[in-house]
């Protein structure tokens, strides 16, 4: 593949191995010709079921609002970039798995707080003290960049609309 630095065609893989329990290929790669390393992630492409939100509508599967999810609740948080995109490929196998082509979002959300349990239980606290009122990560995300918006008022805001 192009190297990202500088766009050259050639780029030799230095490393590979299996992750997110071999449902992934990670792999170190060197370009050629400016000599900087990048990292990619291979998985194989496989159909998400639809999500049925809330109020019955229905949507294709998103892994980007997945990573923004987690990422907001787990922003300033250690842990590794690794270690969010292995819980994303779990929760996508877990959907998956199921076996059905559509599924609630609200499935979605318990699964993110699964995985947010086993990475970082602030991070955990932050998503699902105010998830559990939302039941959609759309809306979550929303709500989070509305409170981000008013310093100070955070507790007290949330509080009010229980
Ligand atoms: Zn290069």
């Amino acid at each position: 593949m192009h190297c990202p630095f500088c766009n050259a065609d050639d780029t030799k893989v230095i490393d590979s191995r299996l992750v997110a329990e071999g449902t992934q290929v990670r792999r170190r790669r060197e370009c050629l010709t400016c000599s900087e390393r990048f990292t990619t992630y291979e998985s194989a492409e496989l159909v998400m079921p639809r999500i049925v939100k809330q109020d019955g509508s229905r949507e294709p599967f998103d892994e980007e609002k997945l990573r923004a999810g987690l990422l907001r609740a787990l922003e300033k948080r250690p842990v590794s970039t690794e270690r969010i995109e292995e819980a994303i490929s779990r929760i996508e196998h877990r959907l998956r798995a199921t076996g059905e082509r559509e599924i609630n979002s609200r499935m979605v959300g318990e699964e993110v707080m699964s995985a947010l349990q086993e990475l970082d239980e602030v991070a955990y606290i932050r998503f699902a003290s105010v998830y559990r009122r939302f039941q959609d990560l759309t809306e979550f995300r929303e709500e989070i960049d509305r409170l981000e918006k008013e310093p100070g008022t955070h507790h007290r805001s949330v509080e009010k609309e229980r």
